[in-house]
């Protein structure tokens, strides 16, 4: 009996994906479209990651060291990446040092359906190429990898306040798909300070088509988080921000019907539910040893 357990351990060992995949830890271990997870891979004795990147889904995330010759780093599904069998890998360059598969499992974050007057649902040809210019000044700064943690500990929400718009519904608009709603709305009442929920440096503050007064805060290693609607921005680009530090009112300039915030992270472009990520940001610092 003893003898045919040990054989199975064995071979559950072998098998890879059926056992936990040793030295490659993930939190939290079901991944689902739109969310984030965070890992710690651990190389052994006197093997180093110098360099190492977390890829999944054709994203690569620069790691940090992490106490006991580990790596701690993080990644996103996209609300849009497709459910099933995904790799999950710690590379360094093109060497494979650990992987491990994963299954990203079908998220439904509902669906509104709207109608408007048909005059609203196409921009002007001036409106168009700026939404087009803003979309690829911010789609720039997600893909910035700085290879280093700007930020350290668990994130604090940057409004304490209830959420009005759910993270990642999707919306009809006369019938036609439109983007699935890519943050969390927070209530606030015009004029209300909003927190950098982490250290970071300003990457953007621009005024936009849709999200009106946006800032953008690169935290380092492919972590970007959002902030929209602004009455007024407090901060400059390039600037570095403390936790805690007031970056912004809320307002409700673009188009939105109601003062708000809206908040909103991405992993390497990846769009995840910035609530989940506060909550990962926490068991990374657990990992990485950090208060
Ligand atoms: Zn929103």
């Amino acid at each position: 009996m003893r003898a045919w357990l040990g054989a199975l351990s064995l071979l559950l060992l072998l098998a890879g994906p059926l056992g936990a995949a040793e030295g490659l830890d993930v939190w939290p271990p079901e991944l689902e479209q739109g969310q984030p997870l965070v890992a710690r891979a651990c190389l052994g004795q006197g093997v180093q990651g110098p360099g190492a990147e977390l890829s999944l889904l054709g994203r690569r995330l620069p790691m940090v060291a992490g106490p006991g010759g580990c790596l701690v780093g993080m990644a996103g599904v996209d609300l849009d990446d497709k459910p099933g069998p995904v790799h999950l890998e710690v590379l360094s360059g093109d060497k494979v040092l650990l992987s491990r598969t994963l299954t990203v499992h079908a998220r439904d974050y509902g669906t509104r359906k709207i109608t408007v007057d048909g005059k609203f649902m196409e921009l002007s040809p001036q409106n168009l190429a700026r939404y087009q210019e803003e979309t690829a000044r911010q789609k720039a700064v997600y893909a910035s990898l700085l290879p280093r943690m700007l930020w350290s500990g668990p994130w604090r929400p940057p409004l304490d306040s209830a959420v009005v718009g759910i993270f990642g519904r999707r919306s009809l608009v006369n019938g036609q798909p439109r983007s699935p709603h890519g943050g969390v709305d927070l209530r606030g009442a015009m004029g209300t300070p909003v927190l950098a929920p982490a250290a970071g440096r300003v990457a953007l503050v621009l005024d936009t088509y849709f999200s009106g007064l946006t800032v953008l805060i690169d935290h380092g290693l492919g972590v970007v988080s959002g902030y929209r609607h602004f009455s007024k921005a407090l901060v400059r680009e390039g600037q570095m921000v403390r936790p805690g530090q007031v970056i912004g009112l809320v307002g409700m300039s673009g188009r939105v019907t109601g003062p708000h915030l809206h908040f909103d992270m991405h992993l390497a472009g990846a769009r995840v539910d910035p609530l989940a990520w506060i909550k990962a940001s926490a068991q990374l610092a657990r990992w990485a040893r950090q208060p």
